[in-house]
């Protein structure tokens, strides 16, 4: 069973929970024009353990957990779905993607894995180890690139993102962290670095609850930030204290 990990009092504890969110999460037509029906999908992000093969193995029979509707918690159901490109150790891959819908609120909801970031080809894990080793301050965007074997430019444009959301990032770790009962983290001179430092220490917390450690650190920044962790179209802090509600993975 999923359980929310903060609930609001009187919240039904047994109702599967939407990561962290924002309460009004921008609409996107997820993968620029993938996809053909007219209903722009709201995207989720579900903490799936699985790795990536695993996930691609799967094809359209992927297991995923049993979601609430974000914005009326009415029941989701599986209503199509798509297919999209992830890359992972610089192979390209097909996956499936479910698409769920809410009747009541005819929205559907594509329900993506946490190694997949909203609009990336590249897997959460690629993404952060560039960020990481970048805006950690240990090489340079050339060196991360080839390292994670990913276009320059490519990697050069997350960290830019990251960099240009980092105190906000940084804000919301941070107070995340504090609300898992984790470690303070203070505002650092460079951004980048409080950001990664805020991120590690929310970490930290939730891998003291069931199931989160096994994903990682950019899973989780991932499956917390709805997948919007440097996406360009977050236009409010979507990691909000008080209403901060996100689903812990399921159990193997
Ligand atoms: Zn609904």
């Amino acid at each position: 069973m999923l359980l929310p990990v903060c609930a609001r009092p009187g919240q039904d504890l047994g109702r599967p929970l939407l990561n962290v969110r924002d309460p009004s999460p921008p609409s996107f037509g997820h993968g620029r024009g993938e996809g053909s029906e007219a209903v722009s999908p709201v995207a989720m992000v579900w903490p799936c353990p699985l790795p990536v093969d695993a996930y691609v193995a799967a094809g359209r029979e992927v297991k995923f957990p049993r979601l609430a509707c974000p914005s009326c918690a009415g029941p989701l159901v599986l209503w199509s779905g798509y297919w999209r490109h992830v890359r992972e150790a610089g192979r390209c891959r097909k996956i499936f993607v479910p698409r769920l819908r809410c009747a009541p609120c005819r929205v559907s909801h594509a329900l993506l894995p946490a190694f997949v970031l909203a609009w990336r080809l590249d897997v959460a894990e690629t993404v952060g180890a560039v960020i990481a080793g970048v805006a950690g301050g240990w090489c340079g965007v050339r060196p991360a690139a080839a390292r994670r074997a990913v276009p320059y430019t490519t990697a050069r444009g997350w960290v830019r993102r990251f960099r240009r959301r980092a105190l906000e990032l940084g804000t919301g770790f941070a107070a995340l962290a504090v609300e898992l009962g984790g470690d303070a983290v203070r505002p650092a001179a460079d951004a980048g670095r409080f950001a990664l430092a805020a991120i590690g220490a929310a970490f930290g917390a939730a891998a003291g609850l069931p199931g989160w450690l096994a994903l990682g650190v950019w899973r989780f920044a991932c499956s917390v930030s709805g997948g919007r962790l440097i996406a360009a179209n977050t236009t409010s802090p979507y990691l909000m204290v008080g209403k901060r509600r996100f689903m812990p993975p399921v159990p193997p």
